[in-house]
């Protein structure tokens, strides 16, 4: 198969299997990113995330984590709900379904199999936030979007609610130019709506002050500066999205994996409130949401609890 043609399969199957779009980009080392990432660490802004601090060079160069990788494929894929969940308390809409970890790897398996039946002797790696990757930098890189001032990956038609999932791979494929352009202009409203004031006037988010870090990645004390400022959110934040005038444009998925379950979609807040440890793994058990555990989602409602309470004093 031609390299255009392989291109044409991996982008028709992509859309086919409910991908948003899908983007090629040649491997290189990021290396425009290197200080700005060593800067946002220096400056402690990944918080208790020291995970960040290693591989920084694979993180950089693919072709450290994949011999012989010659490309990475870029694929988007919607998480935006066609209902919110009823309750007061917010869950971020990424974490409704089934963890997308596994729900997009395979998702992916069948088109890297494909390439693989074309491409003899491939080497190849799906990626989906399981792994050292600059995945946002990659999308910019293969054309699919500018990174907003809240630090998300906008895609033109698409908005910003999708997750972000990568195949690097020893495949030659017809790349895309880096997308070009910032369509933020002089849109502030990401900025003003942050509750709690974490994103910088580089495109970068202060994880310390952020609600999605604080709810999901903490595992100890919360900040008692941010008592009051979490408008509801248990697990992640949706505030910087929410406002974002390119996601009016949002497209509903129709991945069944990621539709919540039964359990979720009728949970109540006081079944939230009340819920047990077994009920929690019972609930969650194929969620993202198990990531901040029992206690860590107990600690979330009742920081909120005391706000509340405090509010009402
Ligand atoms: S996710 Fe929430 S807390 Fe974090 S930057 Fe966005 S609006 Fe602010
Ligand atoms: S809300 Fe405005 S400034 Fe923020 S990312 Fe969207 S367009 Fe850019």
């Amino acid at each position: 198969m031609t390299t255009t043609g392989l291109t044409e399969y991996v982008r028709n199957e992509a859309l086919r299997l409910g991908f948003l779009d899908c983007g090629f980009a040649r491997v290189r080392h990021l290396s425009e990113h290197e200080n700005f990432y060593l800067e946002w660490l220096r400056k402690g802004n990944h918080a208790s995330m020291e995970y960040m601090e290693r591989n920084i060079d694979k993180r950089l160069n693919p072709a450290l984590l994949v011999e012989g990788a010659r490309s990475v494929v870029v694929f988007l894929h919607s998480y935006y709900p066609e209902k919110e969940l009823r309750t007061k308390y917010k869950i971020a809409r990424y974490a409704y379904g089934e963890d997308y970890h596994d729900v997009l790897k395979d998702k992916l398996r069948p088109i890297a199999d494909g390439i693989a039946q074309h491409v003899p002797n491939v080497n190849q790696r799906i990626f989906t936030d399981s792994a050292p990757v600059l995945e946002r930098a990659w999308a910019h890189e293969a054309g699919l979007g500018w990174f907003g001032k809240n630090s998300s990956l906008i895609h033109r038609k698409y908005g910003s609610f999708f997750f972000i999932a990568v195949l690097i791979t020893s495949a030659e494929f017809d790349y895309n130019s880096p997308f070009c352009g910032n369509y933020c202009g002089n849109c502030t409203a990401c900025i003003n709506a942050c509750p709690t004031k974490a994103i910088l006037t580089n495109r970068t988010i202060n994880s310390r002050r952020c609600i999605s870090y604080q709810t999901i990645e903490n595992r100890g004390e919360m900040p008692f500066e941010l008592k009051g400022k979490f408008a509801q959110n248990i697990f992640g934040c949706d505030i910087c999205q929410e406002v974002c005038p390119w996601n009016k444009r949002s497209m509903i998925h129709n991945e069944p994996h990621f539709m919540p379950s039964n359990e979720l979609s009728q949970l109540t807040d006081k079944a939230l409130e009340q819920m047990t440890e077994t009920a929690f793994k019972q609930i969650f058990r194929k969620s993202a949401i198990k990531r901040t555990k029992f206690e860590g989602l107990k600690r979330n409602i009742s920081f909120l609890d005391t706000t509340n309470n405090r509010d009402k004093e």
